[in-house]
């Protein structure tokens, strides 16, 4: 028995953000501190880029 061509289903990951799933092809992505980020767009991004730099404040002490 073989199995018709199935059509390339890339990789799901999820959004660091918003934790929706999307194709790794389709991803935003971001290297920080030995870990990559995965975005679904722009505004995720930009929401993860504010929450970081808000750590970043807090972790001054
Ligand atoms: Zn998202």
């Amino acid at each position: 028995m073989t199995d018709k061509l199935k059509p390339e289903v890339p990789e799901l990951i999820a959004c660091d953000i918003c934790l929706e799933e999307i194709p790794s092809t389709a991803a935003q992505s971001m290297e920080s501190d030995d870990y990559v980020y995965h975005f679904c767009g722009i505004h995720c991004y930009e929401q993860w880029q504010q929450q970081s730099k808000q750590q970043k404040k807090e972790d001054v002490d």
